[in-house]
């Protein structure tokens, strides 16, 4: 860990006049409201900006307000965010409304918002400066990355101390006077610029004081040692058609992951099903779980009460799997 003495240089001064030159427009972006900045937040967790877009259109027209988002199913909820993954994420955005609507207000407070179902230092952190003005630095991989070649720091970033280390790093770079504007700045740049593989140090407004840059070491920082080997595996779905409709099943009501949803079955769902062809393969990874699935016409002649039949117009309608929705895509149902 690097421990140094120096002039401090104007960060966050040059960062905020780069960003304000000519910063990416994205619609949440465009407001400081605090329901539109927490739920672009929480679909940033896991997901590119520009993926997000067409989601957070989505979800705010369906769910204009707190109000109406508590009041809705957690099936429709679901329904809006199919696609998008990680499915705990729209849970926890229900059941913080409804605690919202209870207490009458949206959080103003950086530990109130941290208290909110689904949200963790760096969403807390965002909301509170952009949506709030207070005076929280964020850090998430793209500013540990910033961070550690600005310092040209060969920590390990997957060590809770080391972050910690980083975390003060970055909240003295913070501007206190203009925290939201700070924050998107190194947010920015760490997605724009000081890219993972090749960082763009040419048009970085920071480059000038990056000991990185200096030493030639970016490309090798930051430092992550503890990584989970890839799991690489060959699964098959089943399609399954009669009449126009797909044959569909609903996972069970305590499945750990995406509870409820529905999916294509699989042979294992369906010991008795005759499969007739295979029609594409797609590739699917959660975490470190590398899947390989192949789609195959099969049929079917018998199934239980968690088996539906579904014309393919009602299908948008219901909270689906990624993977069901790549596979019916891949069969130009969808
Ligand atoms: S100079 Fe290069 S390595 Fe340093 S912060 Fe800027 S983009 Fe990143």
């Amino acid at each position: 860990m690097a421990a140094r003495h120096r002039v401090k240089p104007p960060i966050a001064k040059a960062l905020i006049a780069w960003y304000r030159q000519g910063h990416r427009d994205l619609p949440w972006r465009r407001t400081n409201d605090p329901y539109h900045i927490w739920v672009s937040e929480i679909m940033l967790q896991q997901t590119r900006a520009q993926a997000v877009i067409p989601y957070y259109e989505k979800f705010l027209s369906r769910f204009p307000t707190i109000e109406v988002l508590a009041n809705a199913g957690e099936e429709d909820v679901l329904a809006v965010w199919s696609g998008l993954g990680y499915y705990s994420r729209a849970r926890n955005l229900r059941r913080a409304a409804i605690a919202i609507q209870a207490a009458g207000a949206f959080p103003s407070g950086y530990e109130a918002i941290r208290d909110l179902p689904g949200v963790g230092d760096y969403t807390a952190a965002a909301i509170a400066s952009i949506a709030f003005g207070l005076p929280h630095a964020v850090l998430d991989g793209n500013v540990l990355r910033v961070v550690a070649r600005f310092e040209n720091d060969a920590a390990d970033i997957s060590s809770e101390r080391i972050r910690e280390h980083f975390r003060g790093v970055i909240q003295g770079w913070l501007d206190p006077h203009e925290p939201a504007a700070f924050n998107q700045a190194v947010m920015e740049l760490g997605a724009t610029v000081c890219l993972a593989r090749n960082p763009l140090c040419l048009l970085c407004p920071i480059a000038t004081w990056c000991r990185a840059r200096q030493a030639g070491t970016a490309g090798q920082l930051p430092v992550k040692l503890r990584k989970t080997a890839p799991v690489r595996i060959d699964s098959v779905l089943l399609l399954i058609c009669r009449r126009g409709r797909v044959l569909l099943r609903r996972r069970e009501a305590n499945a750990r992951l995406m509870a409820g949803f529905w999916e294509l079955p699989t042979p294992e769902h369906l010991p008795g099903a005759r499969v007739r062809e295979t029609i594409g393969t797609f590739r699917h990874s959660i975490t470190h779980h590398r899947y390989t699935f192949a789609v195959a016409r099969a049929s079917a002649v018998a199934a239980c009460d968690c088996f539906r039949w579904f014309p393919p117009v009602e299908i948008g309608g219901v909270p689906l799997s990624t993977t069901a929705r790549k596979a019916l895509r891949l069969a130009a149902i969808l």
